[in-house]
């Protein structure tokens, strides 16, 4: 059965959705069958695996409303091994539509109970913030993944997401763990890069990813080819980083299972 990984941070633009869509095809060229669950209603993981949100019919939305089945609404995308649950700016509505909704915490949990069989691993990208969204994806979750910008106030705003996670595991999730923290965008040719480096990886120890992703424009620009980085630029810093973050996502599995 699929691990749920919840890739969080309410910080915006500190690298969800790129390593969201970059782990998950790289993950699938090593064989893996990965799916992308686009829980944020900006959906640039769904433009970024190339899927055209005017063919849609169904979407993230409706699933969570009850309207659609996941096994129905997902899509393959032309990245091999993955499968995407696609959005669109419809999604903002779900937030305050599921408010009385029964089991409104355990929308994504209940959706995606049907099709996580099928899968090695399910990848949540969550929006920019704290709301019932991303509530949603950390109740359904076996364990989040962290992205951290390599910049100043890195860590800000962290304390307000580990209460939220610490909150779901008493009350929703028990078993919810902490996967990994990733350094993103790090800049090689700044002093600033190392130092924010240096501190994230003080702060959370082992929890942090070996594998860092370097600052890569053809990370940048993939997306909006619909392509992710592993076919767009298949030699790029941004593939080599986001292949070796794969290999080190296996690698630590195994270690899991075994120990
Ligand atoms: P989030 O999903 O957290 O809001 P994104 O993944 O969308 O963040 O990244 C924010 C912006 O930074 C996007 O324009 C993206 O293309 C760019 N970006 C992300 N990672 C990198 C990187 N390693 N190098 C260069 N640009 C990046
Ligand atoms: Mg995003």
């Amino acid at each position: 059965m699929a691990r749920i990984v919840a890739v969080v941070n309410q910080k915006g633009g500190v690298g969800k959705t790129t390593t969201t869509v970059n782990l998950a095809a790289c993950l699938g060229e090593l064989g893996q069958r990965v799916l992308v669950v686009d829980s944020d209603p900006q959906s640039n993981a769904t433009t970024g695996l190339g899927i055209d949100k005017r063919k849609l019919r169904a979407t993230l939305y409706e699933v969570l409303l009850d309207q659609a089945a996941a096994s129905e609404t997902r899509l393959t995308t032309a990245s091999n091994g993955v499968d995407i649950l696609p959005a669109t700016v419809e999604l903002t509505g779900a937030d305050l539509e599921l408010v009385d909704a029964p089991r409104r915490e355990y929308r994504l949990r209940d959706a995606l109970r049907t099709v996580r069989d099928e899968y090695d691993l399910v990848l949540i990208d969550c929006p920019p913030s704290l709301g019932l969204l991303t509530l949603n994806a950390l109740v359904a979750a076996d364990g989040v993944l962290i992205p951290i910008q390599c910049e100043f106030y890195a860590l800000e705003g962290y304390s307000q997401l580990l209460k939220t996670v610490l909150r779901v595991r008493a009350s929703f999730n028990h078993s919810l763990a902490i996967d990994g923290v990733l350094l993103t965008m790090y800049d090689g040719r700044t002093a600033n890069s190392a130092q924010v480096a240096s501190e994230v990886r003080r702060y959370f120890a082992h929890l942090v990813f070996d594998t860092v992703i370097a600052r890569n424009v053809r990370l940048a620009e993939a997306p909006s080819h619909g392509q992710a980085i592993s076919t767009y630029d298949s030699n790029s810093k941004g593939a080599l980083n986001y292949r070796q973050l794969a290999e080190e996502v296996v690698r630590r599995a195994g270690e899991e299972r075994v120990g």
